[in-house]
């Protein structure tokens, strides 16, 4: 079968947990697999490079960024392909450009275009295993991007796709999904398995564990992917389509702890004020999360929304440069967390938002803004608060039986 697995920074942060993956690597090839592997930089390396950056400028040029960032994940997949050397192993690593994954420009944050398959096939066919440098992409000028914090799995799962892989493992320092970040919440539950809809949610509503992108193109592509620990034998958390027959109530809280939330205080209460802001934003590309406009009185309304910590600044700016937009201020909270909740049986079960709002209430946590879908609820509150509010919100569900099935 052919696997692709992919293994996080801090499986590979030191050459003992090197030594320790290309072990596991070998073993999988052993078993007559052919083998493509995903790595991350080592450990905190990406966050090095850009403190790095940071001390020469605060705003260095995104293309240059990228060319010091993308150096992270190639050292890692080097090293790998030596450390399998010494054990016996055939191997060759490779970085973007010279298998051929084509991004978007969009330095930073670049979307996969497409990935060429002839070397990555050619190298397998001569029996060696495959390392290939995750996180970054190569754009139609030939530079170098990055594909987002996180975004190693995203490689992974899309060569899953294109290769048409029997498997996509993501090894990590966790043995799998839990019901919430097992190191906030001690007594999480590691879910053996969960449907890709929630999995996308808890991804894109802050739990780190999987890249919101790699779970959206495992969905669209059908890929079988596993979450697992590097460390353990233990069996991981599959996701997959099979999983929605297991409704559960609630699968699992998220905290995002990287919220801005910006008021315009006393707007005029008249049609296509909210079209005005929301579409100057947009054209800066400054993406909003939950909206909230208050009733209006004495003809004005207030109108509260969410943006990315990262993308506060350039929301005041658009907003305090717009003349058009009348109002009496605008005030900014820089940062808020805002913790979801999240599960395909919330749709068919009545009393879910309430039991939330009773945890919160139990360890005197107040709501800010509150949001909801058919599969989540999101509130907003203070930073401070949100640790003690997901072990509530946990425990409450905990008692309730995490994983009733409807
Ligand atoms: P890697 O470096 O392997 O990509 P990450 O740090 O990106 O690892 O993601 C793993 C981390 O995600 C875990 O250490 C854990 O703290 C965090 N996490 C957040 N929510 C969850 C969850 N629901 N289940 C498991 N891990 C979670
Ligand atoms: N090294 C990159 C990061 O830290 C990509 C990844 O780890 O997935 O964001
Ligand atoms: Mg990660």
């Amino acid at each position: 079968m052919l696997i692709v697995q992919k293994y996080g920074g801090s499986s590979v942060a030191d050459t003992e947990r090197i030594m320790n993956v290309a072990r596991r690597i070998f073993k999988t090839a052993n078993a007559g697999n052919k083998v493509v592997v995903v790595l991350s930089a080592q450990g905190d390396t990406t966050d090095d490079l850009k403190a790095r950056a940071n001390e020469i400028t605060p705003n260095p040029s995104k293309r240059e960024l990228d060319m010091l960032l993308a150096t992270g994940e190639q050292q890692s997949v080097a090293l790998m392909a030596m450390a399998l050397h010494t054990l016996g192993a055939a191997a060759i690593s490779l970085n973007a450009a010279q298998f051929g994954l084509l991004s978007t420009s969009t330095h930073g944050n670049a979307r996969i275009r497409k990935i060429d398959t002839d070397r990555i096939n050619s190298e397998l066919d001569k029996n060696n295993i495959v390392l290939i440098a995750g996180f970054q992409g190569m754009n139609r000028y030939d530079d170098v991007t990055t594909l987002g914090r996180g975004a190693s799995d995203t490689t992974a799962v899309a060569l899953a796709a294109r290769l048409h892989a029997g498997k996509c493992e993501i090894y990590t320092d966790v043995d799998g999904v839990y019901t919430a970040d097992p190191r906030i919440v001690p007594n999480a539950k590691k879910l053996n398995n969960i449907s890709y809809d929630e999995m996308l949610e808890l991804a894109s509503l802050g739990a780190k564990v999987l890249h919101n992108r790699s779970v959206e193109l495992a969905k669209k592509y059908n890929v079988r992917l596993i979450v697992r620990s590097s460390m353990s034998d233990a069996e991981g958390t599959i996701v997959w389509e099979g999983s929605k027959v297991e409704k559960m109530l609630v699968s699992g809280i998220a905290v995002d702890e990287n919220v801005s939330r910006i008021s315009i205080v006393g707007v005029k209460d008249e049609p296509g004020i909210a079209f005005r802001v929301f579409s100057a934003l947009a054209k800066e590309k400054i993406s909003v999360d939950m909206i909230l406009q208050s009733i209006g009185r004495n003809r004005t309304n207030d109108i509260s929304f969410t943006v990315a910590c990262d993308d506060l600044a350039a929301a005041l700016s658009v907003l305090e440069k717009d003349d058009t937009l009348i109002c009496d201020h605008i005030s900014n909270v820089p940062k808020i967390a805002k913790l979801s909740v999240i599960g395909a049986g919330m749709a068919t079960n009545p009393g879910v938002a309430a039991t939330v709002f009773e945890a919160l209430y139990d360890v005197d946590v107040n709501i800010h803004m509150i949001s909801t879908s058919e599969i989540r609820i999101s509130v907003l509150i203070d930073s401070e608060d949100a640790k003690r509010a997901v072990r509530s919100i946990h425990d409450k569900f905990g008692e309730l039986n995490v994983n009733l099935s409807v």
